[in-house]
């Protein structure tokens, strides 16, 4: 079956036909995530689908024409134990529901009063807990981080002993709490996670990521190329990373301030200005870090604007802040280009997501003088060979918070779009967009990382063997992370800077860094991410040794 997107799979075993299109019903009126349902209405059908492995969850009525009481319970659960099950039950079956969920299943509903909130409530908690029992550090990012980590560390010989202390971060938090929504009575809980890769170099920093599929896991990957990337751009900190699971374009406005004031004070003990300094990343933003600001300062007593960059400037954030990780992007694809004699002025590029990365690249792009020939966010992906008017894209996205829908150029999906051809090529969204299953008609010239893991380690060695150049994540984007540093320095010595010292501090930081890799790269024979990754590694690795070993 055909899964949308995120869409979580229904299996609804039901055999009245009333109560199937209600619930049916009731569930279209979630938000997110979205439902698929597919409904049957004997046991044999459901154990079939059950079979296919096709579905997230499944809905079971427990008295079934071929099946009855709490051995149809006991059959789906024989059938695949880790499917998660919500039993639907009328109000004499009680006893038998309470039977069924102290035998696992993960929830029970009574038909006769069902509403689509507790509906879709029930489903998306049974899902949750669901992957809480799956090894939280089983994910795909993590093991991507941890490979790319091992070759670097094989191809430079590092020390045994400082590969063993690097694979796994060395402080992580994981919180469940607990924030209201705007009906008063309802409280959902959700689980938070702050992760600290390396305490050597100095204070930790890393942004703090708000997405549905946050998890330790992902949250410790993107701590440790934090790391790779500080030292990479000689910044005095150590790799961190935080974020919740959570999809926050669902939440109003109060909801989401409520979260995250919880949230802060949640890892409030790990969090300080000389200890772990948080920063914006997919999902969050400056306002985001003025709350965070605004909490922790609260239990202090004074203000402690230090505790977090990427702040409104009028707190003590840095101008330049917030299109800093484009900007530094521009930079290095400016200088790269040179390198590779590609002329910019005659050169397209096609950019995925248009938040603050991918938005702000397209501006700075266009304004180097490429034409943008496609741009997407989660909604759309856009293309137009002759160029898209970037103005009338960006009242476009101003007005209908998304680009779907916009007419100056023909609508694709974003997997499309990553294949059209064009000279450079910036995912600026997600991890994992190029793979080993697309790699091969990927069709750039130059491909600049703006989202942290956007290529897996088999579509770099397709990429590779195609000629296609790259600049890896933890330099194309590194500019971010410069400019808190930046900021973070403002703060401490309440001097601010201008934007033009901010931008030229960025320019010279982000060329150095690119310089350095491309020499490596050429010196050692390897390519620009594993460059990038032992500048970094040897530069912890240094920091390590010369620390010697507690106690
Ligand atoms: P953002 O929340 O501002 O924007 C994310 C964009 O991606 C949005 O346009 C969204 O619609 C789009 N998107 C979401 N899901 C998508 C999907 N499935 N397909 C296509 N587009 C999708 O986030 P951001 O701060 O721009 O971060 C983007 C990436 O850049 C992340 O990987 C982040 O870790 C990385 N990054 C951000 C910073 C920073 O300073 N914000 C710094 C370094 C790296």
């Amino acid at each position: 079956m055909e899964n949308a997107g995120n869409a979580v799979r229904v299996l609804l075993i039901e055999d009245n036909p009333l109560h199937s299109k209600l619930v049916e019903k009731l569930l279209e009126e979630s938000k997110a995530p979205d439902f698929q349902v597919t409904t049957v209405t004997t046991l044999a059908e459901g154990l079939a689908r059950i079979r296919t492995r096709e579905h997230d969850i499944a809905l079971l009525d427990l008295t079934l024409p071929d099946s009855q009481d709490f051995a149809t319970f006991l059959r789906v659960r024989a059938e695949n134990p880790d499917l998660p099950v919500v039993i639907i039950t009328g109000t004499d079956d009680l006893k038998l529901a309470a039977r069924a969920v102290e035998s696992g299943a993960q929830d029970f509903l009574v038909k006769t009063n069902l509403q689509s909130g507790p509906l879709i409530r029930a489903l998306r908690y049974s899902i949750e807990r669901t992957r809480v029992r799956d090894a939280e550090w089983n994910s795909p990012m993590f093991r991507l981080a941890q490979r790319q980590f091992l070759k670097a560390a094989q191809l430079m010989s590092l020390d045994d002993n400082i590969r063993q202390r690097l694979l796994f971060p060395q402080r992580t938090l994981v919180v469940s709490f607990p924030f209201r929504r705007d009906k008063y009575t309802e409280v959902e809980t959700v689980f938070g996670y702050r992760v600290q890769h390396v305490l050597t170099m100095g204070p930790t920093k890393g942004g703090i990521r708000y997405h549905q599929d946050v998890g330790l896991g992902e949250t410790s990957a993107l701590a440790m190329w934090m790391t790779w990337k500080c030292a990479l751009m000689h910044l005095p900190f150590g790799g961190a990373k935080g974020g919740v699971r959570i999809d926050p374009t669902v939440l109003t406005s109060h909801e989401l301030q409520r979260l995250t004031r919880r949230y802060a004070s949640e890892i409030m003990t790990m969090i300080g200005p000389d200890k772990d300094i948080p920063a914006p990343d997919l999902g969050t933003n400056e306002r985001v870090m003025a709350w965070i600001m605004d909490t922790y300062s609260q239990q202090m007593g004074y203000a402690v604007p230090e505790v977090v960059t990427g702040k409104p400037v009028v707190l003590g954030g840095s101008p330049g802040r917030s299109e800093a990780t484009a900007r530094g992007l521009t930079y290095v694809v400016q200088r790269a280009a040179a390198n590779l004699k590609i002329d910019l002025t005659k050169s397209t590029a096609i950019v995925q997501g248009f938040g603050n990365v991918g938005g702000n690249a397209v501006k700075f792009l266009a304004e180097a003088g490429l034409k943008i020939i496609g741009a997407s966010d989660v909604s759309t992906g856009i293309y137009n060979p002759k160029g898209l008017d970037v103005n009338a894209l960006f009242a476009y996205a101003k007005q209908h918070k998304v680009l779907k829908g916009f007419a100056g150029g023909e609508a694709m999906s974003n997997a499309e779009l990553l294949e059209q051809k064009c000279d450079i090529l910036v995912p600026a969204a997600l991890q994992n967009q190029i793979t080993a299953e697309n790699a091969d008609r990927i069709n750039c010239r130059l491909l600049a990382e703006g989202a942290n893991g956007p290529t897996t380690l088999e579509a770099d060695e397709v990429l590779n063997k195609k000629g296609i150049a790259s600049l890896p994540d933890i330099l194309a984007n590194a500019g971010g992370v410069t400019v808190s540093y930046f900021e973070w320095v403002q703060d401490t010595q309440n001097y601010m800077w201008t934007l033009d010292e901010v931008n030229s501090r960025l320019h010279k930081q982000m060329v150095d860094a690119y310089e350095r890799t491309r020499t490596r790269s050429e010196r050692q024979g390897v390519d620009m991410r594993t460059a990038a990754m032992i500048e970094g590694i040897e530069r912890v690795a240094a920091a390590k040794l010369a620390r010697g070993l507690f106690p």
